[in-house]
């Protein structure tokens, strides 16, 4: 097929382009060296408190400070603040008054995974099984987390107040844990009938995690009691800490390149690191830019933005007016509801790519594909757009200028079919405070499963488009 348009056709069409069709091999590098980089990142960072460590180390090494400890902010300044190990803001001050508005990026760290009920440890005699019961987090399909190794992450508090660190079975030489599924020869009348989100339980996702009594004891529960003499052995943790523990089951093992031409990158947990990573590597990566920065990442996005370090919390506002207090001690309420007002952000969230089995879903003209760059997605919402933030025209025009003029590679689309389904992200919670947001991310094939899939170039391109937005 010719290449070439006819001139009307130049003029008056657009068509949408695969990153990799314009990529020479200089940018090849750097997509797959950022990712290289994006990867080890996300193997350690399976949860948003690892995150949250990870990126304060990052950041630190990179010269940012916490902003507690600077008494005045001038423009080049970098710093950042933690709210409850979980969320966290970053901010480069820029060369204009803050008063005439920041540029936002907000995310989220958190990604669906399976939690740890209070009183989680039981024995199954008849299984001859100690047990753990969990409580799944954010929207899973329950089916996809069985008979898959994972691995035990998060934090016990004791009643002291003494903080223990779970991380096991990330190391190979770490034991592993499961839900274990039925098996097909027996599961026709059990499951056979089930519809699909039930075909495993919230109350069957059951963790296996021992099955050896403890040595000449003389009570009944003897594995339970191993259970707890192995943890209380190696943490000093013992059966009521559970109540003061986030402990969480995410996959173990580590991101994978996907496909002979290695163009996919496979990891837990993409939803929606791969937006927190991109922007905080942004935000590292800019010269002191014109408007001041603002990078935030949320917790608890996956339950729907709230809870104090969710997206729903006044978080956001007490970071600026913590910065603008540090440039203008005597602030006035009119300057913070200035600077809020004309601040701009995006919401850098993930969206559904086109998976060739499941076509049905996506009406075409309006779909995402892997490689075809960062998605931009004016609504969200489902049904009638209801409970979306619907970015408004004239800022859809700024974006699409941006891009366009910084040779972003850029796709509009919708999630789905309209009245196929939907959902939500943190943008609804930043238009709240007044500001223009729109979302904007990669596409994403096996949302909320225990692996999902990016197109490295696209990885690359979300990276590209927020450094280009933190620099407009
Ligand atoms: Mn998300
Ligand atoms: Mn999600």
């Amino acid at each position: 097929m010719p290449e070439e348009k006819n001139e009307l056709e130049e003029k008056l069409t657009y068509s949408l382009k695969s990153i990799w069709e314009d990529s020479d091999e200089k940018t090849n590098k750097k997509i797959i060296s950022f990712n290289t980089d994006y990867a080890q990142f996300m193997n350690k960072s399976k949860n948003e408190r690892e995150f949250v460590d990870n990126a304060e180390k990052l950041l630190s090494d990179k010269g940012f400070k916490p902003v507690s400890k600077v008494k005045k902010l001038k423009e080049g300044d970098r710093v950042f603040r933690i709210n409850r190990n979980k969320c966290m803001a970053i901010a480069v001050i820029g060369e204009d008054d803050i008063k005439e508005g920041c540029n936002l990026l907000a995310s989220h760290i958190d990604s669906p995974r399976i939690d740890l009920k209070a009183r989680p440890l039981y024995e199954d005699k008849d299984a001859n099984m100690a047990v753990l019961k969990t409580h799944y987090y954010g929207g899973i399909k329950k089916y996809q987390w069985v008979n898959t190794p994972l691995a035990i992450n998060g934090k016990v508090i004791t009643e002291d107040g003494e903080e223990i660190d779970l991380n096991i079975g990330e190391s190979s030489d770490d034991p592993v844990f499961v839900v274990s599924d039925l098996l097909p020869h027996l599961s026709r009348k059990q499951q056979g009938g089930r519809k699909m989100k039930d075909v495993i339980k919230g109350e069957e996702l059951n963790i296996l995690i021992g099955g050896m009594p403890i040595e000449d004891e003389d009570i009944s529960d003897k594995l339970k009691l191993n259970v707890l003499k192995i943890l209380n052995d190696k943490y000093g943790m013992k059966e009521e800490d559970f109540v003061s523990a986030e402990l969480e089951l995410v996959p173990a093992g580590e991101a994978r390149d996907i496909g002979i031409d290695r163009s996919m990158l496979g990891a837990y947990g993409h939803d929606d690191k791969v937006c927190g990573y991109t922007s905080m590597k942004a935000g590292i990566d800019i010269k002191t830019p014109s408007r001041t920065s603002i990078i935030i990442l949320y917790d608890k996005e996956e339950i729907g933005s709230v809870g104090n370090t969710a997206a729903g919390s006044t978080f956001l506002e007490s970071f600026m007016c913590d910065i603008l207090s540090k440039i203008y001690p005597d602030y006035t309420n009119e300057d913070r509801r200035s600077m809020i007002e004309n601040s701009r952000g995006i919401s850098g969230d993930v969206s559904a790519g086109v998976n060739p089995s499941f076509k049905g879903v996506h009406e075409m003209n309006n779909a995402a594909k892997l490689g075809y760059g960062i998605v931009v997605t004016k609504f969200t919402g489902a049904g009638g757009k209801y409970s979306a933030n619907d970015a408004h025209a004239e800022y859809m025009a700024f974006i699409r200028k941006l891009f366009n003029k910084n040779k972003v590679k850029w796709q509009p689309c919708e999630l789905g079919k309209v009245d196929e389904g939907g959902g939500g992200t943190v943008a609804k919670f930043i238009a709240h405070m007044n500001m223009d947001i729109v979302d904007a991310g990669p596409a994403l094939l096996g949302m909320h499963s225990p692996f999902e899939i990016a197109s490295k170039a696209d990885i690359y391109e979300t990276y590209r488009a927020y450094k280009v937005f933190l620099e407009s």
